[in-house]
C-alpha cells in the first residue's frame, strides 16, 4: 500500500518501471549522480535561495547567487558525479554561473507570493467525482502575485509545443491549485537552455479540465501498477546515464 504519490514518482515509473522499483521500493544505494542531476538540483537550490530573499525584499546579486550554486555543486561531489562529453566540476560550475546570470536578468515574473510551498491533495477524477486511495504529494516551487505558479527546467535544447502540453509537473500544478484554492492556476514554463549561448524561453500555458481528469488517470495508472508489483526494465535513451545500470544487469523476474 502506498501512502502517497509525487509526479517525481510518476514520471520515473513511466520512464522505466524497473528503475521505479531500485530507487523507491528497493531504495538501492546509488553508484554516482549524473552530472544534469547535479546541475538541476543545485540550480533549484540557488534559484529558490533567491527568490526567498526577493520575497524578504532583498536583492542579492549575482555573485552571491553564484556562491550558493557552487556550494551545493562541492557539496554533491563529494559524492561522484559523472559526467559526459569532457566536462567536470569546473566545466559545470562555470555553466551554471553563466545560466545564473541569463536567469536573474532575464527572469520575467514578479515578487514571488510563495516559495517552495508543500501540498498535499485527494486524487479525484474532476469529472466522475472517483478518489483514489492514495493522495498526491508535491511542492509548488514558485507562486507569483495573480496566481502564477512557475517551473523552471534546465534543458539543452529549446521545448517543443509537444513536450509543453504533456509536462505533466504542470498539469499537476493546475490540478492541486484548483483542488486547494477553488480557482485556476495561470501556468508560466522557464527554461533555461543550456546550449553554447545560454539563453531562456518562458512559455504561458494552459491546462483545462481534460488536461487534469486525463492526469488523474495516468496517476491511477502508475498506482495501481506499482501496488501490483509490475516492475520491468524499459530500455531506452536513458540508460546510459542511468545510476542503476549495473544492477539492472543482472535483473530476473
Ligand atoms: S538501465 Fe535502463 S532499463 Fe535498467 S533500470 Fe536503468 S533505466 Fe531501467
Amino acid at each position: 500500500m502506498m501512502d502517497n504519490i509525487s509526479v517525481s514518482q510518476i514520471n520515473l515509473y513511466l520512464l522505466c518501471p524497473l528503475k521505479y522499483r531500485f530507487n523507491y521500493i528497493d531504495k538501492l544505494p546509488k553508484a554516482f549522480k549524473p552530472a544534469e542531476l547535479a546541475m538541476g538540483s543545485a540550480m533549484h537550490s540557488a534559484v529558490e535561495w533567491w527568490h526567498k530573499q526577493r520575497q524578504q525584499g532583498n536583492y542579492p546579486e549575482w555573485e552571491q547567487v553564484s556562491r550558493i550554486f557552487e556550494a551545493d555543486i562541492q557539496a554533491q561531489a563529494m559524492d561522484e558525479i559523472r559526467f559526459k562529453n569532457g566536462d567536470d566540476k569546473e566545466s559545470l560550475i562555470a555553466k551554471g554561473r553563466e545560466l545564473l546570470a541569463v536567469y536573474l536578468k532575464e527572469y520575467p515574473g514578479r515578487k514571488p507570493a510563495s516559495v517552495e510551498l508543500p501540498f498535499r491533495v485527494p486524487l479525484v477524477d474532476l469529472e466522475t467525482g472517483e478518489e483514489l486511495d492514495v493522495p498526491l504529494d508535491g511542492y509548488f516551487d514558485l507562486i507569483e502575485t495573480e496566481d502564477m505558479v512557475v517551473e523552471l527546467k534546465t534543458a539543452a535544447k529549446t521545448y517543443d509545443q509537444t513536450t509543453i502540453l504533456q509536462h505533466l509537473q504542470l498539469t499537476a500544478y493546475a490540478y492541486a491549485y484548483q483542488v486547494l484554492y477553488k480557482r485556476p492556476a495561470n501556468l508560466r514554463l522557464d527554461v533555461l537552455i543550456k546550449s553554447k549561448n545560454v539563453r531562456m524561453q518562458s512559455f504561458e500555458v494552459g491546462r483545462d479540465m481534460q488536461d487534469m481528469v486525463r492526469f488523474f488517470h495516468i496517476a491511477k495508472g502508475v498506482s495501481r501498477a506499482i501496488q501490483d508489483g509490475h516492475f520491468y526494465p524499459n530500455q531506452g535513451w536513458q540508460c546510459p546515464t542511468c545510476e542503476f545500470f549495473e544492477t539492472c544487469r543482472k535483473w530476473r523476474t
